[in-house]
């Protein structure tokens, strides 16, 4: 499989936030958010051919409990389930990060969720609006994982209009408990991660959701391998 890097870091976003993990990025996307902030594993997907046994080994010598397996969309490739199964086999405690429209079957003790809405969808010059959009809603795919898996759901907010779009989005699956809902300020750079932030922790709090600061962007600011 194609990977873009493997690291040793602190979660920075949503429940686990602060605890040292492992994270293990797959190259590839079938979306093209214009504010992706992993651009190499999308737009200019970059990385080595990796097996699965070179990226247990590599993973394990780390001697941390969390592994993150995350992108691009660790869903598109098969044999995730087979990586994430092997460490789970030695012990480790599971996060994948998805956008949720692919669907596979593997071993996870958290599945977080990035659903993208329509202020992800990238400008129509790129070519990829219309394939962004008839890609990024899968309601089959959100049912089944936060069904069967323990799981968050982190939305990214660029502007105060969105917080209507995330209630819209959660009303269509009432079974979603708003406590694990997340608000994510759009941002890469520490000044306006911090200014999305000022307003993002109150009008999430109104309606019984989280702010969830990018503690990475604090800490590295935009820095790749953090
Ligand atoms: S889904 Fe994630 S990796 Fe894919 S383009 Fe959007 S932000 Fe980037």
């Amino acid at each position: 499989m194609r990977i873009a890097e493997v690291f040793h870091s602190i979660q920075g976003e949503g429940r686990l936030t602060g605890v040292p993990s492992v994270f293990i990025r797959t190259s590839g996307c079938n979306l093209r958010c214009w504010f992706c902030d992993t651009p190499y594993t999308s737009w200019n997907p970059e990385g080595e051919e990796r097996t699965v046994h070179s990226l247990v080994e590599e993973t394990t010598a780390f001697h941390c409990g969390h592994v993150v397996i995350t992108g691009g969309e660790p869903m598109l490739v098969k044999d995730v389930a087979d990586l994430a199964a092997r460490l789970k086999d030695a012990g480790k405690h599971i996060t994948i990060e998805t956008a949720g429209t692919v669907d596979l079957n593997l071993p996870a003790d958290l599945m977080s969720i990035s659903p993208k809405r329509a202020n992800s969808t990238p400008n129509p010059d790129t070519g990829w609006a219309e394939r962004h959009d008839a890609r990024r809603h899968r309601p089959d795919v959100i049912n089944r994982l936060t069904t069967d898996y323990d799981y968050q759901l982190k939305f990214v907010v660029d502007r105060p209009d969105d917080l209507d779009d995330v209630a819209k989005y959660l009303e269509e699956f009432p079974h979603l408990d708003p406590a694990r809902v997340y608000l994510m300020p759009q941002a890469i750079d520490r000044n306006p991660h911090a200014e999305k932030c000022a307003w993002l922790g109150d009008a999430a709090e109104k309606r019984g959701w989280k702010l969830c600061r990018r503690l990475h962007i604090e800490l590295f600011g935009n820095k790749r391998g953090t």
